[in-house]
């Protein structure tokens, strides 16, 4: 599946939030949204835009949630589409899908430092679920899932140093060994589990059109 490659940064700047994609960088000064004259839209000329249109409005909360969770428009579809089948708030479902990505999770359990390392992790055969080598990002986790990292040293090493000797708590729908390397889906997470703000009554009203 196609990704973005472009700068990070002015993913952030364009959203007006911090997304958190580069990983340890984002939690440092270096940040470009922690700098004043950084901060704003990228781009010439951003103090002559205009208010935003109501559709601009709904655009910019979808591309929000796409470039957090790393998923292009075509991806993002399906994802919308799955959540409208399904009964129940389509909008708590859509978050709900897009948090079970398999990269989101190794993402959350520490194993990476952002969203693209862990894609990264994945696709180059580090990750195991339930024992199993997983290169798929956006593999859908389920509840009791094992995600482990795979035996061979090479993985371990690579695995535990992003990890370090006292890795930060998970959430609460993960449970993590570090010991072991290897995390549990206690529960499927929910949308309160999403750790942007995000209105998904303007992303059902962008797709719905
Ligand atoms: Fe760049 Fe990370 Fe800051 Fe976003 S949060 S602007 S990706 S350093």
């Amino acid at each position: 599946m196609a990704r973005y490659i472009g700068p990070a940064c002015r993913l952030c700047r364009r959203e007006g939030i911090k997304l958190m994609l580069k990983g340890i960088r984002c939690e440092t000064a270096k940040c470009p949204m922690e700098r004043q004259w950084r901060n704003s839209p990228p781009g010439m000329h951003a103090w002559r835009r205009r208010k935003p249109s109501e559709y601009g409005v709904r655009l910019r909360e979808k591309q929000k949630v796409k470039r957090y969770y790393g998923v292009l428009e075509k991806q993002f579809k399906l994802y919308f589409a799955k959540a409208e089948r399904t009964k129940g708030n389509t909008g708590d479902i859509l978050l709900s899908l897009l948090e079970r990505r398999l990269d989101n999770a190794v993402w959350k359990l520490g194993f990476s430092p952002s969203h693209k390392a862990a894609r990264q992790a994945i696709v180059h055969g580090h990750i195991a679920v339930n024992g199993r080598r997983v290169t798929v990002p956006s593999y859908s986790i389920k509840q009791g899932d094992k995600i482990g990292v795979r035996a061979s040293d090479k993985s371990r090493k690579f695995i535990q140093a992003f990890l370090g000797e006292s890795p930060p708590p998970v959430q609460s729908w993960l449970s993590l060994d570090s010991a072991q390397l290897e995390g549990t889906v206690a529960a499927l997470p929910t949308a309160e589990d999403v750790q942007i703000p995000v209105e998904t009554q303007l992303i059902i009203e962008m797709c719905s059109r």
